[in-house]
């Protein structure tokens, strides 16, 4: 997927101005929001809960040195492949590979963002190969060439109107903008997709260790097609999808399909466990399982950063974001959206690329809040901050005139004496740069900033009013 981080200021600018996309997008983010609240009550302790999936997960990534050859064995002994992925290029090579080596033509796939961070879909396509996406919200966004903008609900943005017309202009069919007929005219396409294609790709929501069975859940049963129709099976995922136990997958289920959709299980849950053995009626004849890196174990590394691994991507943090929810999924210019969104993309993509992502957030707390396993985003956000601030490692793009102001203010605020001069000047100059508090002279580089805000009054410097206030207090009785 393009990475369009270097815009996000322009398109965050663009979606909050769109009326239309606020009212989608707050609709949406509030059903979800609903079916969660009615689903949390499904835990007899649900911070019990959420205490038990955060420890799983720091439990697993601290073993995921022991876990993922174990899984390997695992999966191996079951029939099955396992594939190695340093990084996008290294997983888009292997999958490439086993689908020119089988005359793969045709490719049904499940929702996996995991191929929107390698670029699947644009590399198969390439290749000379058919590429259909068969989740209905990732089929929708195909068909409008466009990318997810929501880890659960990848349509999102779009409301009904706006999929009925592009399914009457990319598919031929009559106008409709009933949602079940919608869905049936979907679902008819699809079928025959499915029947003819040559390899299912999937993502995964957990991967066992002790049985080397991967987990899918979902409610649309295009997985399950996916992964039984086609001769082939090749599922990608994260190395950080790894579990221990059938019961650490246990906990975190619960927790997952609850927290996106209030659901105690999904429709379907899909274990899958090898290819189709002897004797089976459904499955593909080979089963093969790419585990990622790009970029994982680099966050690992870092005892702060790596809560950002622990993501089962419930959706449930975008849904309460005041930011996501004013700006949309696309305004973040890569693959992951969101408050997750903000820590994944910046980390996973090179240093430098990443954006200002970490900066659009109001530290408000709402989606470590609703976590189900207890990522404490703003921490982490105010902790990517500090890095592109103070390491060059992390470079931060910033324009030259903001660099320069904020040296000045570094140098100034580091000289008593030269503050309180520039103070005492400024509360001079005030009236006549902002009559009546209206900021007229922002400079070139905050002026938008100033257009649209009055300067408060000019008060004494906290320095003056200090003493005064000092001796008010002194007079109160200190409390108990
Ligand atoms: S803390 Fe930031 S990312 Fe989290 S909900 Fe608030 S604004 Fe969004
Ligand atoms: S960060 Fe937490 S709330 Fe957000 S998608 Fe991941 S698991 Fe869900």
């Amino acid at each position: 997927m393009k990475v369009r981080t270097d815009r996000i200021k322009e398109m965050a600018a663009a979606a909050a101005a769109d009326q239309g996309l606020h009212q989608t997008l707050l609709a949406a983010a509030g059903r979800f929001r609903q079916l969660r609240q009615g689903g949390v009550a499904a835990f007899d302790d649900l911070e019990k809960a959420r205490d038990q999936g955060r420890r799983v997960k720091e439990r697993c990534l601290a073993e995921l040195d022991r876990l993922l050859p174990r899984l390997e064995k695992q999966v191996r002994a079951a029939g099955g492949r396992v594939h190695w992925a340093r990084d996008a290029a290294a997983a888009r090579a292997i999958i490439l590979g086993l689908a020119r080596a089988r005359g793969v033509k045709r490719v049904v796939k499940g929702k996996s963002m995991m191929s929107e961070e390698v670029g699947l879909n644009q590399a198969l396509e390439q290749d000379g190969l058919e590429v259909f996406e068969t989740d209905l919200g990732e089929y929708i966004v195909q068909l409008a060439q466009e990318s997810p903008s929501h880890i659960l609900a990848p349509a999102i943005h779009k409301n009904k109107q706006e999929i009925a017309a592009l399914f009457a202009d990319k598919l031929g069919v009559d106008y409709t903008d009933d949602p079940e007929e919608l869905t049936r005219i979907a679902r008819r396409v699809l079928r025959q997709k499915f029947l003819q294609a040559d390899m299912g790709i999937t993502g995964g929501n957990f991967a066992i260790a002790e049985s080397g069975t991967l987990a899918l859940f979902e409610n649309e049963g295009n997985i399950r097609m996916s992964t039984t129709l086609p001769r082939l099976h090749v599922a990608l995922i994260g190395i950080e999808k790894v579990v221990e136990t059938y019961r650490d997958f246990d906990v975190l289920r619960k927790l997952l399909t609850i927290s996106a959709t209030g659901q105690k299980l999904s429709t379907y849950l899909s274990l899958i466990t090898g290819p189709r053995r002897d004797g089976e009626l459904e499955g593909p004849d080979e089963f093969h399982l790419v585990l990622l890196d790009n970029g994982r174990s680099r966050i690992l590394a870092d005892p702060l950063l790596r809560q950002s691994l622990y993501c089962l991507r419930c959706g449930a943090c975008l849904n309460v974001c005041p930011v996501y929810q004013c700006i949309g999924g696309h305004s973040y210019g890569w693959v992951y959206s969101g408050p997750i969104g903000c820590l994944l993309n910046t980390q996973l993509l090179p240093r430098g690329q990443g954006g200002p992502a970490p900066f659009a957030c109001t530290l408000c707390g709402a989606c470590a809040a609703v976590c189900p396993v207890k990522i404490d985003h703003p921490k982490v956000m105010l902790h990517l901050r500090w890095l592109m601030a103070e390491d060059p490692a992390w470079p931060l793009p910033r324009p030259p005139a903001a660099r320069l102001g904020l040296s000045l203010y570094a140098w100034l605020a580091t000289r008593p004496a030269g503050f309180r001069s520039a103070s005492a000047l400024a509360r001079l100059l005030a009236p006549i740069a902002a009559p009546g508090g209206k900021a007229r002279l922002t400079p070139p580089a905050i002026s938008r900033w100033g257009r649209t805000r009055r300067l408060p009054r000019w008060q004494r410097p906290f320095s003056q009013r200090w003493p005064g206030l000092r001796r008010r207090l002194g007079n109160r009785e200190e409390p108990s």
